[in-house]
């Protein structure tokens, strides 16, 4: 194979390599943000459920206060019961008592409905307070790998640029050139495997004669549609040669080119 054609199918590997980790990293921010929110959402359920409980807890007191209000009437009617002088009086009295009475009784179901719902109510707050801790410990363990991702992409950036240098050092300058210019227009791909006389990125159909001098691999030749500089994969080679630009390192996925 032409060296330098071998040099460019490296550089490709690396520059998108390098790609795929810059755009994780780039990434990093709007991760943080959704973690964050996945917090937030935890702590609203929490809140949620403690306003629920302390909106019953009151309503709960307000009874007990109207409770009290009718058992200090009752009271009063006990003096007054004391003090009558005549049976019709006695029993107007004993009709307001018994009226209270029934208050009383009603407003303290009624107390006691708030009581059992508060049990329930605190049960809830206890269940979103797990999940809340439950989701504070899955996202500390999501942000620890994502850093430690996020490192790794670094490195893997500091890496590549370590060995682009010596890739490029070495690269014809006209060649280098070519490489540049294609690669900026076509957004950082500028190397395309050509397959079954097609330029796989752009997937137009080469001349015979052009993808007859591909095959050989011995020179430079561009795309006629896209620029980019064409090689070729022998049939037998296509299986485990380290020669697909497109599955470029650790940093996996293909670069994805809208420019084609
Ligand atoms: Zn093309």
């Amino acid at each position: 194979m032409n060296v330098d054609l071998e040099r460019l199918i490296a550089l490709q590997q690396l520059d998108s390599a390098a790609d795929t980790a810059r755009r994780r990293l780039a990434e990093g921010p709007e991760r943080e943000k959704a973690l964050d929110a996945r917090l937030e959402t935890a702590r609203q359920g929490v809140a949620a459920a403690k306003e629920h409980l302390t909106q019953s807890q009151h309503a709960r007191r307000e009874l007990e206060k109207e409770v009290a209000v009718h058992q200090g009437r009752l009271s009063k009617f006990r003096d007054t019961l004391m003090a009558v002088k005549t049976n019709v009086e006695y029993q107007a009295v004993q009709k307001e008592m018994a009226f209270a009475q029934g208050e009383v009784k009603s407003i303290e179901d009624k107390v006691l409905e708030r009581m059992l719902e508060a049990d329930d109510l605190t049960a809830v707050v206890k269940r979103a307070e797990a999940e809340l801790a439950a989701e504070q410990k899955a996202v500390d363990a999501d942000r620890r790998a994502m850093n430690a991702e996020q490192a790794e992409m670094q490195a893997t950036i500091d890496r590549i640029t370590g060995e682009r240098g010596a890739v490029v050092g070495a690269l014809d300058k006209q060649v280098l050139a070519t490489f540049d210019l294609v690669s900026r227009k076509r957004n950082g791909v500028a190397v395309a495997e050509a397959r079954d006389g097609i330029c796989t990125i752009c997937h137009v159909r080469l001349r015979p004669q052009v993808f007859n001098s591909v095959t050989r691999n011995d020179a430079i030749i561009q795309c006629d549609s896209c620029n980019r500089i064409l090689y070729y994969v022998p049939k037998t080679e296509v299986q485990g040669s380290g020669f697909n630009v497109q599955g470029s390192g650790s940093a996996g996925s293909s670069p994805v080119d809208p420019a084609n």
